[in-house]
């Protein structure tokens, strides 16, 4: 043991006084002790200002917070050295039978898993290959994927030095089937916009011997899609680690084929000749992901959709004392999939315009963020990523700047 009885005593005593905070975070509340540091609130120090998130999991809004045995688990890790390597293949060992995958590891968000796969299907095992990256002059370097499966974050497998090639059809798929196609990449909350489905898909991928890498960064919960993509027949499967599964903000899981997986951590950090070396995933990423990995596969899921619905509930039973006001309850099919509250009125009749209801709630007290995008006298209140008690203050800070 490295520190002193002394600070122990000293640090827990000025616990002592501090409500909650001992009882919830245990693990990390020994970790603070084990280095005598008392807890700062740096981003109070700072003057920034936290919120209420009635958002949803947006990254600019820091997306979810992670649970106390995320926390415990980051803590515990970051006080000792370890070698990165070996934990890095004893945690993605974990993730996979936790997940149902033949092999996964831990990436720094899901950009970077979408970098690593494409980087693993272009350059594979190949040192020679994998520190010519993005340079693809001498590999396969196209990506065939459907147009409307286009999106921002391919901008992550483009860093690959990859084309993407895009097709409409099954036929127009395998047209553009050629020697130098390294992947084929699906949009998973694309779907419906899309003419060729997961299986067909994937059928396609395995009858031309080309990997299929689909992103599902916001997909779980349900929980069961975490097993779902892999059962499908998708070589690589991509998810956001601090998302729905409340994992660190800066990590995210890549699940798939062993000789993939395999490629995809040789195209990264730790290895300093590599693309996604600027990429970083230390242990407290690792620890982290896996111990939210662990609390998501064991959730009591229907519990917590109930909680999301009583949320809604209870905003609703208030906002609708406001003249005009409705609202109405629905559910994302694809991607976020939990419940949202909307809620609409007549900006006339009320006086308040969208624009100044969600700037009210962002200047009020508390600071309070609302899902962005709407329409005129719409505003969408997410749940799921609220604290306890958030959804009474919400409940009453939206009435009150309803009341017009
Ligand atoms: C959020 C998101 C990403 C990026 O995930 P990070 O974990 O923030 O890197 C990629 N693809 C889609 C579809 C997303 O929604």
């Amino acid at each position: 043991m490295i520190w002193k009885n002394a600070n122990r005593r000293k640090f827990l005593g000025s616990l002592a006084g501090l409500p909650l905070v001992g009882g919830l975070l245990p693990s990390a509340a020994s970790a603070a002790a084990r280095s005598g540091a008392a807890e700062r609130d740096l981003i109070a120090e700072l003057g920034v200002q936290s919120f209420i998130n009635a958002a949803g999991t947006y990254t600019t809004l820091t997306a979810s917070l992670m649970p106390p045995e995320v926390i415990g688990a980051i803590t515990s890790a970051a006080t000792k050295y370890v070698n990165l390597i070996e934990l890095h293949d004893a945690v993605g060992k974990r993730i996979a039978e936790l997940v149902k995958a033949e092999s996964a590891l831990v990436s720094a968000g899901c950009a970077s898993a979408l970098s690593q796969a494409t980087a693993a299907c272009v350059a594979g095992a190949d040192r020679d290959k994998i520190q010519m990256l993005p340079d693809t002059h001498h590999m396969k370097n196209e990506v065939i994927c459907q147009k409307s499966h286009r999106n921002g974050y391919d901008h992550a497998i483009r860093n690959a030095g990859v084309t993407m090639i895009e097709v409409e059809t099954a036929q127009e798929l395998e047209r553009a089937v050629n020697h130098k196609t390294a992947m084929m990449f699906y949009l998973n909350h694309a779907t419906p916009e899309g003419k060729i489905k997961h299986e067909e898909f994937v059928a396609l991928g395995k009858k031309h011997g080309i990997p299929t890498l689909i992103d599902a960064a916001a997909d779980v919960p349900p929980v069961e899609n975490l097993y779902k993509f892999q059962g499908l027949g998708f070589d690589l499967v991509a998810f956001s680690g601090g998302k729905g599964m409340r994992g660190p903000q800066s990590a995210g899981l890549l699940l798939g084929r062993k000789d993939l997986i395999a490629a995809a951590r040789m195209n990264a950090s730790p290895n300093s000749d590599s693309l996604c070396r600027t990429n970083k995933v230390n242990k407290e990423e690792l620890v982290g992901m896996l111990a939210a990995v662990e609390r998501f596969v064991k959730l009591d899921h229907e519990a917590e959709w109930k909680m999301w619905e009583k949320r809604c509930d209870v905003v609703a039973k208030e906002v609708k004392k406001a003249k005009t006001v409705q609202t109405k309850v629905f559910v994302p099919e694809i991607a976020n999939a939990v419940p949202h509250l909307e809620v609409t009125w007549d900006e006339a009749k009320v006086g308040r315009t969208r624009e100044q209801v969600v700037e009210g709630l962002r200047k009020g007290s508390p600071n309070i963020e609302l899902r962005p995008g709407g329409g005129k006298g719409l505003v969408v209140v997410a749940v799921s990523m609220m604290q306890d008690g958030d959804e009474d203050v919400v409940a009453r800070r939206l009435r009150e700047e309803l009341k017009g």
